[in-house]
């Protein structure tokens, strides 16, 4: 079984599937050259450079980082070594401050907005303040179906959102899904399922809301954090965060139970949004 596969999108966009379900990353081919989108990993670099080049013997050209996680950025220096290596701002800050061998420094850095022009063709790079990370960039690609937002670890078409938010700015957050919102896309895609309608933007933003307030009801609901006779400090966390979050994933089962992720994740990521309740992130 090989470990990756490729998907034409039409328009010149395909999408690399790196051990298909784990990973995905969206490329565009024109006839100056490649533009290909988060090297994954060395290894998955390597396979994206082979299934790249069953498509175009043309050099891929530009890399962008959709945001500076290590497990999207890494591996540019197997994928593309003389590219020019484009990321929002704010990511290079990030590598700034934990240097790591895997991941090549951007050379061209986009503050707000970038239209990147290749070959006749153009990705559109927008930058609508720390969400998922402090550096993700909403990316618009050309396919036979309009334009696909690729939004990387913001909306995943068919999933809940991911455990508990790792390095999420909540309030960042639910902003960047309303603002990307007005962008014209007719399909989105994350980082690691298959693209889904656009319509994913607002329900991801809405399930977000709706478990946020059924966190909110379920812990002013029992009053906050208050102890039993003599339990202490950790217990009484453990025991109301505990509650709390289960009840609230309980609310919303009938809406969103069939989202994939659904049972595992719903409860650590009310768990997260109780988090932000309390200290405001
Ligand atoms: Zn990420």
């Amino acid at each position: 079984m090989t470990d990756w596969s490729v998907t034409d999108l039409g328009g010149g966009t395909y999408l690399f599937h790196w051990r298909p379900g784990f990973y995905v990353s969206p490329f565009l081919v024109t006839r100056e050259g490649v533009l290909a989108i988060d090297p994954i990993a060395p290894t998955a670099a390597r396979a994206y450079r082979e299934a790249i080049a069953t498509i175009t013997d043309a050099p891929v050209t530009l890399v962008i980082y959709s945001h500076e996680h290590r497990d999207h950025s890494s591996g540019a220096a197997e994928l593309a070594p003389n590219a020019t290596i484009i990321a929002q701002r704010r990511a290079a800050e990030r590598f700034a401050r934990r240097p790591d061998p895997s991941i090549l420094p951007p050379t061209l850095l986009v503050e707000n907005h970038a239209s990147l022009q290749l070959g006749g063709k153009q990705v559109e790079a927008y930058y609508f303040g720390p969400n998922h990370s402090p550096s993700n960039l909403a990316l618009l690609l050309p396919t036979a179906e309009g334009p696909l937002l690729y939004y990387c670890d913001v909306v995943e078409p068919g999933f809940a959102p991911y455990r508990n938010l790792p390095d999420t700015d909540v309030v960042g957050l639910l902003e960047s899904l309303a603002a990307v919102s007005a962008l014209p896309f007719r399909r989105c895609a994350g980082g690691h399922g298959v693209p889904g309608p656009a319509e994913w933007v607002p329900l991801t933003r809405q399930y977000l809301l709706d478990l946020l307030a059924a966190t909110e009801r379920e812990y002013r609901g029992q009053g906050g954090q208050v102890p039993l006779p003599g339990e202490d400090g950790v217990a009484m966390t453990e025991r109301v965060r505990r509650g709390v979050c289960q009840r609230a994933a309980e609310a919303l089962r009938s809406q969103y139970g069939h989202w994939k992720g659904f049972e595992a994740w719903a409860p650590l990521t009310a768990d997260r949004l109780l988090s932000y309740l309390i200290t405001g992130n």
